[in-house]
């Protein structure tokens, strides 16, 4: 899927959906997990990438997909060794994302000690919404996002509470991957995680960023 970026020229496919996990100290303790001493990242093929006004599927192998709504991140310009005060000058734009997951998949990778990339980058796995220029957003750290399902409110939190805030993100990313244009970073989620069933319809929000809505489908099953 390519996307129009504002600030980037021509539609783009992002070559890097990095995601971050457990950035939110709720988030964490929900799932019965340690807060990471550093960003835990995996990655999202950009195949899973679905804009507003789709539809998204539950794959006939998971039974239990979650929502986890995030601030995405978009890189606005090649960079490397990204220092922490240089960050914010390689975000070009912010979008609300969800960080769609097949919970019972990625619990028994869990056990397994196996990766996520299954549980996490199934088609439509990764809705994102329309994008806002980083110029016109306030500050990143004080963004309110939202996650209804069937208008029904299931997920607030502040980007303020996250435990590695943007700028140390985009830095720590930029020690491992060169972060070019187009790469997204999906930031994590605050707490309130939970299952999405064939026909909720999801909206995801974060202030002024644009809206985000998908409706949900099975796939190869009747229900
Ligand atoms: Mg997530």
């Amino acid at each position: 899927m390519k996307l129009e970026i504002p600030g980037i020229s021509g539609p783009v496919t992002p070559g890097k959906v990095l995601c971050i996990g457990r950035n939110y100290a709720a988030h964490a303790a929900e799932m019965e997990s340690a807060v990471p001493e550093e960003p835990m990242i995996f990655l999202k093929p950009s195949s899973a990438l679905t804009g507003s006004g789709s539809v998204v599927a539950i794959p006939s192998r998971s039974r239990d997909v979650h929502h986890e709504v995030e601030l995405v991140c978009c890189i606005g310009k090649n960079g490397k060794n990204i220092s922490r005060e240089a960050a914010l000058d390689h975000v070009v734009a912010y979008a609300v994302g969800l960080d769609l997951t097949a919970r019972d998949i990625q619990g028994e990778a869990k056990r397994k000690g196996h990766p996520w990339s299954v549980s996490k980058g199934f088609d439509t796995f990764a809705p994102i919404g329309g994008f806002k220029e980083s110029a016109l957003v306030g500050d990143p750290s004080d963004i309110n996002i939202k996650l209804y399902v069937n208008d029904e409110l299931r997920q607030y939190g502040n980007t303020g509470s996250m435990i590695f805030d943007i700028p140390t993100l985009v830095s720590f990313c930029s020690e491992i991957f060169t972060l070019e244009p187009g790469d997204l970073i999906y930031t994590g989620t605050p707490e309130g995680v939970g299952p999405i069933r064939v026909g909720d319809t999801l909206r995801a929000t974060a202030d002024e960023l644009p809206e985000l809505v998908v409706t949900v489908s099975g796939q190869d099953r009747d229900e």
